[in-house]
């Protein structure tokens, strides 16, 4: 039997809406009522000027790839023995922050600098799904 796959263990109340949203099919972002930052991952604080009162923008889902790896080499939870390769990317949205995620459905190899794509969903729970992008 496999071992079960790793899920989000953040339900805190700062960041159910965005978990809601993904469920939901929209990625959306932490926007600052004070200072207007925007932000990603979800956070109990605004990053720029410490401001407790966020809001939500829905991001257009669309962004480019900043940064990539290929993970080769399963470490942290025995689930992902069966996943590498994989690539860890940061995209940046152009709404402004840029988030951690993974691109699927193309190779690995493919996976560069600049490259278009688009976030899709992958229900992985029952209320959780995962925002993961694929090129566009
Ligand atoms: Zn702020």
């Amino acid at each position: 039997m496999s071992p079960d796959r790793p899920l989000p263990d953040s339900r805190a109340e700062y960041d159910e809406a965005f978990w809601r949203g993904a469920a939901e099919g929209r990625l959306l972002v932490q926007e600052c009522a004070d200072c207007g930052a925007r932000q990603l991952h979800p956070r109990p604080g605004c990053r720029s000027c410490g401001s407790g009162e966020l809001g939500w923008l829905e991001a257009e889902g669309v962004g480019e790839v900043y940064a990539h790896t290929v993970i080769r080499r399963a470490t942290e939870h025995p689930w992902f023995a069966d996943e590498v390769p994989y690539v860890v990317a940061m995209v940046e949205l152009p709404e402004g922050p840029s988030l951690w995620t993974t691109v699927v459905d193309c190779p690995p190899e493919a996976v560069e600098i600049g490259m278009p794509v688009e976030v899709t969903f992958e229900a992985v729970a029952e209320g959780i799904a995962l925002p993961l992008f694929r090129p566009r």
